[in-house]
């Protein structure tokens, strides 16, 4: 709620992030990593309809490639962490939920919010609440004197 009794909108809301070099480094892991397991399903179900070893090869060759990927999605994910209350928002440790969470089902709230950061570049932090938008500037807080005196 603002002064005027209006409630601001999800955008207006949003944070910025300090540190988003691990939010993308998270997305850069997790969005191959979606991909390749498509492709491996994708392959399974190739392999099922035309037991051959072409599709045997191929389901391998996937399989592996999605493994590699979900380890390096796995560590980045744990590593991108929420700058208020640091936990993890693209990886969930099993804490209870905060009520204003949001998750599509089947997906937990952490693959949840992978892929809002993909689709509208923001997500809200399962523990705390905050939502956060990766392409919003930094700014200096208002009373700092110092940057106060940077600017005039
Ligand atoms: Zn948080």
């Amino acid at each position: 709620m603002n002064s005027s009794g209006k409630k601001l909108s999800f955008a207006a809301r949003a944070h910025s992030l300090p540190r988003r070099r691990e939010f993308y480094l998270a997305l850069a892991w997790t969005a191959p990593f979606y991909l390749a397991l498509i492709l491996s399903l994708i392959a399974l179900v190739l392999f099922l309809m035309t037991p051959e070893k072409m599709q045997a090869f191929l389901l391998v060759g996937l399989t592996a490639a999605a493994l590699a990927l979900w380890a390096g999605s796995f560590f980045s994910r744990r590593q991108a962490r929420c700058p208020l209350c640091r936990a993890t928002p693209y990886f969930d440790n099993g804490a209870m939920a905060h009520e204003k969470s949001f998750r599509l089902y089947p997906l937990n709230c952490a693959h949840t919010n992978v892929l809002r950061t993909m689709v509208i570049q923001s997500f809200r932090c399962q523990y705390c609440g905050t939502p956060f938008d990766l392409l919003k500037e930094n700014r200096p807080p208002k009373d700092d004197p110092d940057a106060a005196s940077a600017n005039s």
